[in-house]
């Protein structure tokens, strides 16, 4: 067994905490990775408060990974040791459904297996994340990082990219088309970047007004504040599509008003509580919520290589793990510019 070392939650009250644990030896077909970055997801604080309930402690979060090959097993054939190396949200999947055969492993039909927070297929072994020094993972499951990204920058691609990347490729939006971005935070910076590298008009909806300078840096052509009704109200039925990015409850409603007829809102933030959908806001105009939930192994890899073409990262504050309490805390109030990446020189 590989002996690692990381920060780990223990139930759902208590800070993450210095923790030791095993990693199994690579395999056949594993890929041993040094981990030097790994990205703040909200997702990973609401799991690591058990926010969505089913949480397994101990747990070590983290699934915006980023790091160096050190050792392969035999049959591994896209890495070899010193190669830069990525892990996201998933690192297996039965690999035989439907699903995964098209290249939908999140969608896997017997559950994909989570980075963290979920047991491998054996159905015994708990998955850890990346607040860790070390992570060894099957080869199909590990992306490669183009070389001229800034590898700190490219570790929240692994999740808050592809997130947004996918269904702005699912539901093809194109050059021309008014599109908003609900929230700026990790996912909505990424979603402002990569939907306007794709010719889009952006628009971002954030809830007050402080982040206006830096949505239109960003590379967004409008910022709508959503608490000022007058602001709202002018941008009703003008958009094709919507990404809601939002961690917390708001009213779901107010941005199916904004959409034109046959528009489609989708879902990607994934608040504590359920959201209340009125039928109007939906039948007056055909209009269409939809969910969308990471992206698959294939399709991480054109977005990791589409950002490499396009020179997008994402911006990020770069802090120490013995910092990731504070941070989670920072991440509630919206205190982040526009990630926090932890460097794993810290722990070592
Ligand atoms: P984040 O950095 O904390 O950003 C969330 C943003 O939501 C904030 O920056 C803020 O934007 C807005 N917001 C927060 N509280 C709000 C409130 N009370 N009212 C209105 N707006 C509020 O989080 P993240 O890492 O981007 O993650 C966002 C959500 O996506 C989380 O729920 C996460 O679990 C989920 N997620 C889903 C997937 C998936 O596969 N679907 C993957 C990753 C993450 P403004 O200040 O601009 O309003
Ligand atoms: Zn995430
Ligand atoms: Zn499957």
């Amino acid at each position: 067994m590989i002996s690692a070392r990381g920060y780990a939650a223990q139930n759902a009250k208590s800070p993450l905490a210095p923790f030791q644990f095993e990693r199994r030896e690579p395999g056949a077909r594993d890929v041993q990775i040094e981990i030097l970055f790994c990205g703040v997801c909200h997702s990973d604080l609401h799991q690591a408060r058990n926010e969505w309930g089913g949480s397994l402690y101990p747990m070590v979060p983290g699934h915006e990974i980023v790091g160096r090959v050190v050792r392969v097993g035999a049959e591994v054939q896209k890495f070899k040791a010193g190669d830069l190396a990525g892990v996201g949200c998933m690192v297996d999947s039965c690999r035989t459904c439907g699903s995964c055969k098209e290249g939908l492993e999140q969608y896997c039909e017997a559950g994909s297996t989570l980075t963290y927070n979920a047991k491998e297929r054996d159905g015994q072994t708990l998955t850890q994340g990346g607040y860790s020094d070390a992570i060894v993972v099957d080869e199909a499951f590990v992306l490669k990082i183009p070389a001229n990204l800034d590898l700190a920058g490219a570790a929240p691609l692994l999740c808050a990219g592809i997130t947004t990347y996918s269904p702005l490729r699912h539901w093809k939006v194109k050059p021309g088309q008014r599109i908003g971005v609900v929230g700026l935070g990790g996912l909505g910076h990424m979603g402002v970047k990569l939907a306007r590298a794709m010719g889009a008009q952006v628009v971002v909806f954030s809830h007050t007004d402080r982040k206006k300078q830096d949505a239109l840096r960003l590379g967004a052509h409008e910022v709508v504040v959503s608490s000022n009704p007058d602001e709202m109200a002018a941008q009703a039925g003008r958009f094709d599509f919507i990404l809601d990015t939002v961690s917390a409850q708001h009213d779901i409603n107010a941005y199916l008003n904004l959409l034109r007829r046959d528009g489609t809102v989708v879902l990607v933030g994934a608040p504590e509580k359920p959201l209340p959908v009125n039928a109007f806001s939906l039948l007056a105009g055909r209009k269409g919520l939809f969910g969308s939930g990471i992206g698959g192994i294939q399709e991480t890899q054109e977005m990791l290589d589409f950002c490499a073409q396009h020179g997008i990262v994402s911006d990020i504050e770069l802090i120490p793990i013995q910092q990731i309490n504070e941070a989670y805390e920072r991440l509630l109030k919206g205190d982040v510019k526009y990630r926090f990446v932890i460097d794993m020189k810290s722990l070592r």
